[in-house]
């Protein structure tokens, strides 16, 4: 089954706005194995909109749009549709009915033309909006589907999630199993290349790779009869990932790796402190986007300058003039610091030139040093972060904490 995506909206034309909508919609259809094979936008426009219409299902099966499903005059994405169809428009109560609850829970006057956002093709399965006004639905003949949804995220993505994706599997009698390996500290093209015959041979299930900064997601999938068969033929699979690509793995189904930090801190039942230079607060941000990180961290200290590193970390004065603040020496007293003040089982640090300017050619820019400090690991770690990108301070602040969060998890395997 091939599915197409149509944006529609002249303000994504005009770059405006970014396109998201099409990003979320082609994972989400990955997900569920559906291939998408092109992605396209077109004006609030009735002809385009036709042509592109005509165009997307000379391709595909299924055509998923978005946008256009407001009650203005420039909102004519499910009239166009439902021309295309040759189908009738016809008022829908339960839409109607729907619409005027919205409104009367948002304490808002409904005006005359909210009502056209009730009127439906004829034989269209209606996709309810529990988070907006604008029904979406999906009109379907000779094979040929339209999916139309509503253009703001907020209420487009929820609306696939708990709609479409049903009605999209409606379409196949099969079940399909994702698990998801996470793995840091090697690139797409490496994984690519060790898993090359894995990759290319097997076609259930499925294993793709899909890479973001310093990370790979590999994405096994397979198709069955029941959940346990898909589980079945994922194992071997896995198996033979962890074989080959064990050491970069940090989780299966975990959502990031501060997620897989937490969880495995929880699991021993130990603490973190973190003291924290170059990433300013990025380390213990992250920690603190885990919902019940409480367990396991307590204690954050943004030491941006030597004297808080001195006054509260206890960073000797020697130290800090001898090797400087950007020092394997410092960065290991910032860790035993903050783990002393804390109180807590391990202490990690962090402390670099983040740049653009302020690098040295004993100290680049990109130098970090991350460390440790527990009762069974203390160690140093020097990174050369610099890429020579435009948003190469984010990039080495972002990686800074990848590291410290991947020390962590070694550290985690002593204990
Ligand atoms: P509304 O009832 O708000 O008019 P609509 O279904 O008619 O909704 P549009 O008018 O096309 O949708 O878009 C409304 C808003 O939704 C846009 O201003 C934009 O903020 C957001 N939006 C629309 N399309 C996309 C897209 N493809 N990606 C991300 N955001 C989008
Ligand atoms: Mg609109």
């Amino acid at each position: 089954m091939k599915a197409e995506i149509l944006c529609v909206g002249t303000e994504l034309l005009l770059g405006d706005i970014v396109n998201t909508n099409a990003a979320y919609i082609a994972k989400e259809l990955a997900n569920i194995g559906i291939d998408v094979y092109y992605q396209s936008v077109v004006g609030d426009n009735n002809d385009r909109l036709k042509t592109g219409l005509n165009l997307a299902f000379s391709r595909a099966d299924i055509v998923i749009m978005t946008g256009g499903l407001g009650p203005t005059y420039d909102d004519l994405t499910k009239e166009t549709v439902a021309e295309y169809f040759h189908k009738d428009m016809q008022m829908d109560q339960a839409s109607l009915e729907s619409i005027e609850a919205f409104f009367k829970k948002i304490d808002r006057p409904m005006t005359q033309n909210n009502k056209k956002q009730a009127m439906m093709p004829v034989g269209a399965t209606i996709f309810a909006n529990a988070h907006g006004t604008a029904p979406g639905l999906a009109l379907s003949e000779n094979g040929k589907t339209a999916i139309l949804l509503p253009g703001p995220p907020s209420e487009m993505k929820p609306m696939f999630d708990e709609s479409v994706v049903p009605y999209l599997m409606g379409f196949s009698d099969k079940v399909l199993v994702s698990h998801n390996l996470r793995l840091f500290g090697t690139g797409e093209s490496q994984v690519e290349e060790i898993l090359y015959d894995l990759m290319k041979n097997s076609s259930n299930p499925t294993v793709a790779p899909y890479a973001k900064t310093g990370e790979v997601t590999l994405r096994v999938t397979a198709a069955g009869d029941t959940a346990e068969e898909c589980e079945k033929l994922i194992a071997p699979v896995v198996a033979q990932i962890e074989d080959k690509l064990g050491q970069f793995i940090y989780g299966i189904d975990v959502a990031n790796l501060q997620t897989a930090v937490v969880e495995a801190l929880k699991e021993k039942h130990l603490s973190v402190a973190t003291a924290e230079s170059c990433t300013g607060g990025l380390i213990s941000q992250r920690i603190t986007q885990v919902a019940g990180a409480s367990d396991v961290f307590g204690c954050g200290v943004c030491s941006y300058s030597n004297e808080i590193k001195q006054s509260i970390l206890h960073v000797s004065g020697d130290t800090l003039m001898e090797f400087g603040a950007v020092s394997k020496q410092t960065a290991a007293e910032m860790a035993q610091g903050v783990r002393q003040i804390s109180g807590a089982d391990i202490g990690v640090s962090t402390t670099g030139v983040a740049g653009p300017g302020g690098g040295s050619e004993e100290k680049p820019v990109g130098l970090v040093y991350i460390a440790i400090d527990s009762e069974k690991v203390s160690k140093v770690i020097k990174l050369n972060l610099q890429r020579g990108r435009v948003d190469d301070r984010e990039h080495i602040r972002h990686m800074s904490a990848q590291h410290v969060f991947q020390m962590i998890l070694d550290a985690l395997k002593s204990y």
